[in-house]
């Protein structure tokens, strides 16, 4: 039996990049899976592309900062599914500035996105996962879960933040048999970090090559990019693990970019 038969994922995001492997991946195993994003058109297409290989999908339009659409989304996924086993909440964006001149507003809209999006996600699918006794919360963390960049204020701080939410859950959800885990991936080459290269060229005064030899690759073990694959492995790694031994912890797959 795959490794996922019967169970219900809900990947907030999931219409591009790492989102959309660890769907395609969890599918491939046995979920149902239900992509979460704020591109309705998008989920729709990435919905429509893993139904053909015969899993059950649903596509649901969800901006991860409205209470109300991350309610009814999930309420969506319990009518139609009748169980959420997975939450991986991976919607997130990048915006890179120097600390002296970020704009408040990118601020607070990084940081709801990133925490917020994680907190009304996990609030809302821990009433069935409670109800059922039964669940794993994944959050895509970073490399800045655990360390810094030049740029990357708010990135570099909602990162860390989620693991302080993932331990809280860890310890809040054990009773409930629910439990929750950080995949903290390096640089991965979607469309989030294909826009910041061009830009840190600019801020930095570097090459894009060099942004990405030097700034992106410069620290890992043998200059490669770490691909949404790997990181969809880690994400099945925590899902599919069956006892609360594995909870409350995070993951780092970067090619040997951060250590510990
Ligand atoms: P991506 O831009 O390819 O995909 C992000 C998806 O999130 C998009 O489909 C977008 O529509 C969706 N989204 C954005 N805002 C949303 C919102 N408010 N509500 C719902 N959906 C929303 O990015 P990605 O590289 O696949 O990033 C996914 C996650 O992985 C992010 O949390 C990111 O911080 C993290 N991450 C990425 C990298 C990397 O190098 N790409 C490295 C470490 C961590």
């Amino acid at each position: 039996m795959a490794r996922f038969t019967d169970q219900v994922a809900i990947i907030t995001g999931s219409a591009s990049g790492i989102g959309k492997e660890i769907a395609t991946r969890m599918a491939a195993e046995g979920a149902a899976v239900v992509i979460a994003d704020l591109n309705m058109a998008a989920a729709q297409a990435t919905a429509k592309e893993i139904g053909a290989t015969g899993a059950r999908t649903l596509a649901i339009a969800m901006d991860v900062t409205n209470e109300e659409q991350v309610e009814a989304g999930v309420a969506k996924t319990m009518a139609t599914f009748g169980r959420i086993d997975v939450l991986v909440s991976n919607a997130g964006i990048q915006i890179v500035k120097p600390l002296h001149e970020f704009p408040f507003a990118d601020w607070k809209k990084l940081l709801a996105i990133h925490l917020d999006g994680a907190f009304l996600t996990t609030r809302a699918c821990l009433k069935p996962m409670y109800a059922a006794k039964r669940g794993s919360v994944i959050y895509i963390g970073s490399v800045h879960s655990k360390e810094a960049s030049k740029l990357k204020a708010p990135y570099v701080t909602a990162k860390h933040g989620l693991l302080g939410l993932c331990r809280v859950l860890a310890k809040e959800g054990a009773e409930y048999n629910v439990r929750a885990n950080v995949v903290c991936p390096g640089f991965v080459r979607t469309p989030l970090v294909e826009k910041q290269i061009p830009e840190q060229a600019k801020t930095l005064g570097i090459s894009e090559e060099d942004v990405v030899k030097k700034v992106m690759l410069g620290e890992t073990v043998d200059g490669e990019f770490t691909t949404t694959a790997d990181v969809a492995e880690a994400v099945m790694f925590f899902a599919g693990h069956p006892t609360n031994a594995l909870t409350g912890q995070s993951m780092v797959v970067s090619h040997g970019w951060f250590m510990e």
